[in-house]
């Protein structure tokens, strides 16, 4: 399969000053992403780690305090890669919704209180597509629910009258509108009661099955990504720790951080608590030294303190940021 954006140690940190201070964040850091046509990629790791900046990184949404250090950023439209950082502001807005599009975190609010549905979906049509008259306007967006399996009546509602699932799939109907060939989801499924959560999974195995596009799915979710994603990969502190297809990730994960987050999960007829693992995330101001992850690991060595593993290829498209032991 072909890449359809790809990544070079991509670097965004948040430059923020107080009274003549300055911090910095490093949300993001020495990404290198592989993303390809036709697939459903995930990002998991928790609150905190860097994973919404990544996704603002990837679409190109840099703005203050969010800052581009260093790498570059590349999506392939039609055969050619495209560098897209060297490309203008309104190039990029191009680009948006029709080549990439965005499902933010707590997209609840991406819809306008005082509008209908349909005056989201008219906005977006008649920002990128001439027609004739409004009544193909109309004829794309009954076409493109009707694809979704969702009724065009609730072109007629405002989002107030739609329940929080409803809304999350209008939401997701929205930026799959222009049949975009990436969709960016950031947590999707937070939120939501099991039963709509459900619902939008489906929806979206159901858009990359007939639309055959990539989606990029955040969440910190682990059991989402087991049902979901195809390849994945852990975030910590900012930086990739493990990607690996999938199964391989659940069936065979190396990174003693990827082998915590999936003992967390909770089992299905389990009573008793499920031990947490101690400490807390660390600073992204300060990381520790060495692997971030070393003062809660709990098969840290000397060298772990001193040195930072680098993401090397252990096992065929399966990569790990780990000293072996
Ligand atoms: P995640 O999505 O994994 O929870 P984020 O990407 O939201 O993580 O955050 C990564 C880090 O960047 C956190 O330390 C967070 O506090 C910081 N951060 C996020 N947004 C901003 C912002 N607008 N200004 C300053 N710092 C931010
Ligand atoms: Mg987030």
């Amino acid at each position: 399969m072909s890449e359809v954006l790809k990544t070079e140690n991509l670097k965004a940190f948040y430059i923020l000053e107080y009274w003549g201070e300055k911090r910095v964040i490093k949300a993001v850091s020495n990404v290198n992403l592989s993303i390809k046509q036709n697939e459903i990629y995930g990002i998991a790791g928790e609150s905190g780690c860097g994973k919404s900046t990544l996704l603002k990184a990837l679409l190109a949404n840099l703005d203050p305090p969010l800052q581009l250090i260093d790498g570059k950023l590349f999506y392939k439209t039609n055969c050619d890669f495209i560098d897209v950082f060297s490309l203008s502001k309104k190039e990029i807005k191009n680009l948006r919704w029709s080549f990439i599009s965005y499902i933010p975190q707590g997209s609840m609010h991406v819809l306008n209180p005082v509008k209908k549905v349909k005056d989201s979906f008219l906005e977006i049509l008649e920002s990128h597509i001439k027609a004739k008259d409004i009544k193909e306007y109309f004829d794309l967006m009954r076409e493109h629910l009707k694809d979704l399996g969702l009724s065009p009546e609730i072109l007629e509602a405002y989002p107030h009258q739609l329940s929080g699932g409803m809304r999350q799939r209008v939401v997701i109907a929205l930026a799959t509108l222009l049949h975009p060939q990436v969709i960016l989801a950031d947590e999707p499924t937070t939120a939501l009661d099991v039963v709509a959560q459900r619902a939008v999974i489906q929806l979206l195995k159901d858009i990359q099955e007939t639309f055959k596009n990539t989606i990029i799915i955040v969440t910190h979710d682990m059991g989402i990504h087991a049902q979901l994603t195809t390849r994945m990969s852990i975030m910590y502190a900012g930086k990739i720790i493990e990607e690996s297809p999938t199964q391989e990730i659940f069936k065979n994960p190396i990174h003693p951080y990827t082998k915590y987050l999936i003992q967390s999960l909770p089992k299905i007829g389990e009573k008793e608590q499920r031990e947490g693992i101690s400490g807390s995330p660390p600073s992204l101001i300060s990381p520790p030294l060495g692997c971030a992850f070393h003062p809660r690991c709990p098969e840290a060595k000397p060298e772990c303190a001193e040195e930072e593993p680098k993401l090397i290829e252990v096992s065929p498209q399966h990569k790990v940021a780990c000293f072996p032991n």
